[in-house]
């Protein structure tokens, strides 16, 4: 099964994701969960909120070091899938290869259980194509819909670049806000 976990930026969702799996874990001591995240993103930290931390039997790699032991091995994905009760993959939308990962969703998802976590939109709003992908498909079986808080009090529901520039994808958490509808929408500043 594939739950999915999706909201704007500061929404909690790798803090959701990471307790998810420490739930889990929690419940059965057998389980063995592997957590996969794309380097680009990685920041010196997983979750913002410190004192949320792995149970220290995950199993983690980045998305290179998975593509690189499945380049390295055939049978790499075969073992994964049997090895691991849960796969997780963090930060979905920043995959260099989300492609590579659609496939093994495709392929696995209906035996094997996958917790996935991304953001939904860009800071224009506009639905990352490997996220509309999931969430017009049929590989879903959960959807977990997460918001922040907008400074003005209401739920936030989009990232908002404070900076200008124009690329889709600019990592660093000091130029976004979460912000509601009407506070996105009443400031075009930087929304290009
Ligand atoms: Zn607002």
């Amino acid at each position: 099964m594939l739950h999915f976990i999706t909201g704007p930026m500061f929404a909690g969702k790798s803090k959701y994701l990471i307790k998810t799996i420490n739930c889990y874990m929690h419940e059965d001591n057998s389980l063995k969960v592997l957590f996969i995240y794309p380097e680009k993103t990685y920041r010196g930290y997983f979750c913002r909120d410190k004192d949320t931390i792995f149970d220290s039997r995950v199993d983690i790699m980045t998305e290179g070091e998975f593509r690189d032991e499945n380049n390295k091995n055939s049978s790499f994905i075969e073992n994964i899938i049997l090895n691991y009760d849960i796969i997780t993959i963090d930060e979905f939308c920043f995959l260099e290869d989300s492609g590579f990962f659609l496939d093994l969703l495709n392929k696995y998802s209906k035996e094997n259980d996958f917790i996935v976590a991304t953001l939904d939109r860009d800071f224009k709003r506009v639905v990352w194509d490997s996220v509309a992908y999931i969430l017009d498909s049929e590989l879903m079986d959960a959807h977990t819909e997460l918001s922040g808080r907008c400074e003005c009090g209401k739920r936030g529901l989009y990232s908002k670049r404070t900076v200008y520039n124009t690329s889709q994808v600019v990592i660093g958490d000091s130029i976004y806000k979460c912000e509601c509808k009407d506070c996105y929408e009443n400031d075009n500043t930087y929304t290009v």
